[in-house]
């Protein structure tokens, strides 16, 4: 697990499409894995949440193994990107 905290970490995660993205959000008890090229892995929510807001709501977090996230997370799918 990486935790996602440049724009430049975002964007070469974005570009490149490879692995999972996993979401949190505080206020909503979320944690929704996405993949990499999802376009819910947005750059402007990513840049709220973590460059603005510095983490205080969720943050986000790249996974190379799906299920690792899955199951050590407790993770849930998004509905979008799952395959
Ligand atoms: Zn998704």
């Amino acid at each position: 697990m990486v935790r996602i905290l440049s724009v430049e970490d975002f964007e070469k995660i974005k570009n490149e499409g490879v692995g999972y993205v996993l979401i949190t959000d505080k206020p909503n008890s979320t944690r929704r894995l996405h993949r990499a090229d999802c376009p819910h892995v947005d750059y402007n929510n990513f840049y709220q949440k973590v460059i603005v807001n510095k983490e205080d709501n969720g943050g986000y977090y790249w996974f190379k193994d799906r299920l690792h996230a899955l199951n050590e997370l407790n993770a849930e799918e998004c509905l979008v990107c799952k395959r």
